[in-house]
């Protein structure tokens, strides 16, 4: 049987490198649903140009078609989940649809954390370059490596606007965590120390729900 994680994780947790470390080292296929809305928006078909003209316009993906979308790239291959389900009726219409998920994963971030992350991020204005002074530091200070170009804060990585994004993830993924608490699949990570220490622990929790499935874990990496 496939293997079947969720990552989920409040913003600036880390959750997209994670999830393409773990994507990469036990070979699963990595769905996020924003890239995966972008790509089906080129492609050509009724449903690209659906897809495409929603985008374009702002407007809200019905969950029905990002729902279809998502299981139509599942198969049967060990998935990664990341950025979906993110409501309990989409969790809901994966249960319907017979969809068994083996793990959720969720990184755990102090607030404080996240805050200061965000404060030391520094973006490149010309080539959107993303550099933090501890994380991975541009070789001169406050100056592009790409480009040269002078590095500059975002404004909404001012805390208040941090606080406010942390708000909204925590309301819309609380239920969402709970729906799965209560069928024993969830597992905290620590996610506030050094990414490689974040890893490792996403990946031994990994390797234990492959040896759930008596499988071995891919050695890919
Ligand atoms: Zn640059």
């Amino acid at each position: 049987m496939a293997l079947h994680l969720i990552l989920m994780g409040p913003p600036q947790a880390g959750k997209g490198t994670q999830a393409r470390y773990l994507a990469t080292r036990f070979g699963l296929v990595h769905v996020a649903t924003g890239d995966l809305l972008r790509e089906v928006s080129q492609e050509d078909s009724a449903l690209g140009r659906r897809v495409g003209d929603l985008l374009r316009l702002g407007e809200y993906v019905p969950d029905a078609l990002v729902t279809q979308m998502v299981v139509d790239r599942m198969d049967d291959h060990d998935i990664l989940l990341d950025g979906y389900p993110r409501t309990v009726a989409q969790a809901e219409t994966l249960e319907r649809l017979a969809i068994p998920i083996h793990g959720v994963f969720v990184l755990d971030v102090p607030e404080d954390e996240l805050i200061d992350r965000a404060q030391e991020r520094l973006f490149c204005p010309n080539c959107n370059a993303v550099y933090g002074s501890r994380t991975n530091p541009p070789r001169e200070p406050c100056i592009c490596d790409v480009c040269g170009h002078g590095l500059a804060h975002r404004l909404d990585d001012a805390p208040a606007t941090v606080h406010r994004r942390l708000e909204v993830y925590r309301q819309r993924s609380e239920p969402v965590v709970s729906y799965y608490e209560t069928r024993g699949l969830v597992r905290r990570i620590d996610g506030s120390g050094p990414v490689a220490q974040v890893s490792a622990a996403l990946e031994r929790a990994t390797a234990q729900l492959f040896q759930r499935q008596g499988r071995v874990a891919a050695e890919t990496v």
